[in-house]
């Protein structure tokens, strides 16, 4: 390339890295995926190289580190610069084998000397930190900023990594730094995620940038939210403290001190020790509960490690060698709709597949609506796929300045799918306050056939014992039940023929169906697997309705004068029975020759007129009676029994070694009665 042209391509790269970084390091909410940015860095790194009148530019991102310190927090000299590590390429073996060479090469070793002894280490994917231990106790906690000014987030760090030792166990030298790593397991990253998109905000993007996005909070009860955790891997600054002759030594010696360390470690010799390290990391890495985007192998002898020194912003005794990125960027060519076991309705990108996090990738979710309009994501849109441990692949983020002019529109689940579910057309809800569209076909949608199966035969339910996850997956995937209803109409051959079900057990399982045949009411309303109807709800609607088809026919004002009955449980109710298919296979289970099934039903009896009605008990203690038989007694009378006292609880019956529960109904001057009173309440009524 000729010098001009090296110099104006140079200057853009430049341009694109700044501007990366910014939204990288101030921002913590990157634009780019990591691979994306190497490549252009390394181009960069490159043009430099080919041009040595390109090097020397102070404001180049390959001469220094990091970005700039926020201002927002007090800055910190650090008294040894903090450095990065310079990045083997190539990601096969070559990689390891080309940093012992050069490490070699560098001590002028040649063919006949020893091989050189490597520390490897875990490269964690979080934010650098710097621990200053003053006499044993810790002093300040600064980032790594530019490599020589980092910011003061001592109060973050004291208040939301528990896992750092405010005090060091064994060790009262004038000063001890340790650096490490600051990250958010990947447990803790998603189920932060979780409860963001349970109530509609924003996502992280990744653990790294949770973690460096969480310690860099003004509030320190929000840094603690995110739930983050530490691992050290080196040394800064040291008085008074015999240093061990090894990094490996180093690393033992901070255990002892009691600050994590990875176990995850090794001392290996030469060339092919580093490759084996990272073969063997390589198959571990999904396993992990944390990310890491390489391994680590550094000169063990601290005292080659000072013979080696540094290059500009990196030691020439440590070199990172990463494995495939976990982040890639691709193209959405559509936006499919899934149907989930409990009916929920999942928006999930088709895309062109993509090498990512060790495997080919071409589905990844999109969450919900919500989050999908959020990050508005539109077909042909090249977004950041993400793809760590063995959790589904997600897109992160879209690349906007890569949206083409005929992108689709913004996401609209319910005109995408014209109000129905794609599976079996039933109409599709979303109710307030909830994150996701779901489909109503119930007992009818093949999509949530074996889990409607599971509920309807569950102890609580129709109570048909033997009938667990196995079986119902091979009678659904094999066509032989489809509905609650096809299971009336099994047989001891079908049934003997499935896998690892021999002559009696399938006998059994028919008689437990046969035995289910007379449920209560309630029990049967609540088998149906409506929405927002737990067995509390379908004992209080079998009082209330007497009959299945009075119940049936209800609309959303009658459902309502049934107490607790609120508007939201009104409607799942009405749009359950507004589906034909549903009806369908309630006749069918109530049908004498296809189901058989008769529900024990009763006169209806309001709720209001029982003499308990509106009259809410908690139970506490040990009492007389079982527990169970005082609920249902209690119930029977129309009160509700309650698990915690509350403003709202009428009577606390508190039996023999009553606790809590009792002091706060004293505390609310909830009146309380013993078990005998109790008893004599149910023999009055
Ligand atoms: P780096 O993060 O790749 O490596 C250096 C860091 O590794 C150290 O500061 C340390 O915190 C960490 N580390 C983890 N485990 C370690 C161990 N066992 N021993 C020693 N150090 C360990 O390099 P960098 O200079 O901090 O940042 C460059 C990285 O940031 C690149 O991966 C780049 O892709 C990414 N980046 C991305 C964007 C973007 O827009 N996506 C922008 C800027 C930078």
């Amino acid at each position: 390339m000729a010098s001009n042209e090296a110099a104006r391509r140079a200057a853009q790269l430049r341009k694109q890295i700044a501007d990366y970084d910014y939204w990288y390091y101030v921002k913590d909410s990157p634009h780019v995926p990591d691979a994306e940015y190497d490549k252009l860095f390394q181009e960069l790194q490159a043009l430099e190289e080919q041009h040595p009148e390109l090097r020397n530019i102070h404001d180049s991102p390959t001469q220094r580190v990091g970005g700039k310190p926020l201002d927002i927090f007090p800055q910190v000299a650090h008294t040894v610069s903090m450095l990065s590590i310079r990045t083997e390429t190539d990601i096969s073996d070559q990689g390891a084998i080309a940093f012992d060479t050069r490490v070699r090469k560098e001590l002028g070793l040649n063919e006949n000397d020893l091989m050189v002894e490597y520390s490897c280490e875990l490269k964690f994917d979080g934010l650098a930190i710097n621990l200053r231990y003053e006499q044993g106790e810790l002093r300040r906690a600064s980032t790594r900023g530019d490599g020589t000014v980092g910011e003061d987030v001592t109060q973050n760090v004291k208040h939301a990594i528990h896992q750092i030792p405010l005090t060091l166990t064994g060790c009262d030298a004038p000063v001890l730094e340790v650096r490490g790593e600051i990250y958010m397991s990947r447990k803790d990253f998603a189920s932060y995620n979780e409860k963001q998109r349970a109530q509609g905000l924003p996502t992280l993007v990744n653990p790294r940038n949770g973690a460096a996005g969480g310690i860099r909070q003004l509030d320190p009860a929000l840094a603690r939210k995110r739930l983050l955790s530490f691992f050290a891997y080196g040394l800064g600054d040291i008085q008074g403290w015999d240093k061990p002759a090894t990094h490996s030594g180093v690393l033992d010696a901070l255990d002892k001190m009691r600050i994590p360390v990875c176990d995850e470690r090794a001392v290996v010799k030469g060339a092919q020790g580093l490759v084996e390290f990272h073969r063997r990391i390589a198959a571990l890495r999904d396993q992990l509960p944390f990310d890491i985007d390489g391994v680590v192998y550094k000169v063990n002898s601290i005292e080659l490690q000072e013979r080696l020194g540094f290059v500009s912003r990196e030691p020439r005794w440590a070199v990172a060698h990463k494995f495939p990125a976990e982040e890639q960027i691709t193209v959405v060519r559509d936006i499919d709709i899934q149907v989930g076991r409990t009916g929920k309705l999942t928006p999930v990108a088709k895309l062109e597949p993509v090498f990512v996090g060790g495997t080919t990738v071409s589905n990844a979710t999109l969450h919900n609506e919500d989050e999908t309009r959020r990050k508005d994501v539109r077909i042909g849109d090249t977004v950041i796929v993400r793809r760590a441990g063995d959790v589904i692949p997600e897109v992160v983020g879209v690349v906007l300045d890569k949206r083409p002019a005929d992108a689709g529109k913004p996401f609209d689940l319910f005109h995408l799918m014209h109000g129905k579910c794609p599976v079996c057309g039933s109409a599709i809800v979303r109710e307030e306050g909830e994150a996701n569209w779901r489909c109503t076909g119930g007992l009818f949608c093949p999509a949530q056939r074996k889990q409607a199966l599971l509920h309807f035969a569950s102890r609580r339910a129709m109570d048909i014992e033997g009938l667990g996850d196995k079986l119902v997956e091979q009678l659904v995937d094999g066509d032989i039940v489809s509905t609650p209803a096809g299971l009336y109409k099994l047989d001891l051959a079908t049934l003997a023929n499935l896998e690892r079900m021999g002559e009696k057990s399938a006998q059994n399982l028919l008689q437990a169906i046969a035995r289910s045949k007379q449920p209560t009411l309630a029990r049967f309303i609540y088998s149906l697997g409506i929405r927002n109807v737990g067995e509390a709800t379908a004992k209080d609607l079998a009082r209330h309705f007497g009959k299945l088809t009075n119940l049936m026919h209800a609309d959303e004002t009658q459902l309502q004068r049934v107490p607790d009955v609120g508007p939201v449980v009104a409607q799942s109710i009405v749009a359950f029975f507004g589906e034909k298919h549903n009806v369908d296979v309630i006749k069918d289970l109530l049908d004498e020759q296809r189901g058989g099934v008769r529900p024990k039903e009763s006169e209806a009896e309001p709720v209001e007129e029982l003499p308990l009605a509106g009259k809410t008990f908690v139970l506490t203690g040990t009492l007389g009676i079982p527990r169970e038989e005082a609920k249902e007694k209690l119930e029977a009378l129309g009160a509700k029994v309650a698990g915690s006292v509350s403003k709202k609880t009428d009577y606390v019956i508190a039996g023999a070694e009553a606790g809590s529960k009792l002091d706060k109904a004293r505390e609310l001057n909830v009146p309380v009665i013993d078990e005998q009173q109790l008893l004599d309440l149910l023999r009055a009524r």
